[in-house]
């Protein structure tokens, strides 16, 4: 689908929901089996292009697999490390947006943060960055979050004709790598079967990286197993 098709079904069409949990969002796994995906964003921008290799180095002697969501901006930023994290058969990259937006027809704004304005910008927000990554990887990415992972319905029906899987979470990780170690520990420890757990990969100043050290062995004790998005979705 082109933006010039995608301005045209969509012209007049109104939203019903915005928010984190709209129609057509996915927020857990479909499953009872014991799992839980890990999912980290990449937020991108000014304050958001740090890189926490110490997480990422604890999922990797770990064997942890998990999804990551890079947004254009740090993509663009890390060209060396995408490619690394590419070739890891442990991850498995998403699209976390192009210019960081909530995914909106109307402008709705999340956290302050006004949304794209109608139907193009929607386009616009999911397959630039698409573009990016699948030149970066060799590979079009599956799955769609959105900066601040808020959504209107009919954002999220853009996003599925332009073959995305919109996802959320279940269980908030890290508070937008505001948390403390201790605070990211018992987060995870609330995952139950199927859940989805955001958390963020950006921040290396945060807690999120001991939260999570600390929460594996322990939820492995309980018998969970970690798996990437796709096994499931
Ligand atoms: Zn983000």
């Amino acid at each position: 689908m082109t933006r010039e098709d995608v301005v045209a079904r969509y012209a007049g069409a109104v939203p019903t929901a915005f928010g984190l949990d709209v129609p057509g969002v996915v927020n857990r796994l479909p499953t009872r089996d014991r799992v839980i995906a890990l999912t980290f964003d990449a937020c991108g921008g000014a304050r958001g292009s740090g890189y926490d290799a110490a997480l990422v180095d604890t999922l990797r002697t770990t064997g942890t697999p998990a999804t990551l969501f890079l947004n254009q901006r740090w993509v663009l930023a890390h060209p060396d490390l995408v490619a690394e994290l590419a070739a890891d058969p442990l991850f498995e990259l998403a699209n976390h947006g192009t210019a960081h937006l909530p995914l909106s027809v109307t402008g709705a704004a999340a956290y302050g943060i006004p949304g794209t304005t109608g139907p193009g910008e929607v386009f616009d927000e999911v397959a630039g960055n698409r573009e990016t990554l699948t030149a970066a990887t060799g590979a079009a990415p599956r799955f769609f979050r959105s900066g601040t992972a808020h959504y209107d319905d009919v954002a999220v029906r853009i996003a599925g004709d332009l073959g995305a899987t919109v996802v959320n979470f279940d269980v908030n990780g890290d508070a937008g790598a505001t948390a403390g170690a201790r605070q990211v520990a018992t987060a995870l420890r609330s995952a139950t079967a199927g859940s989805i757990v955001i958390a963020h990969m950006n921040q290396p100043s945060g807690g999120t990286a001991e939260g999570v050290a600390e929460a594996l062995p322990r939820l492995t004790a309980d018998g969970f197993r970690f798996v990437r998005l796709s096994e499931y979705l």
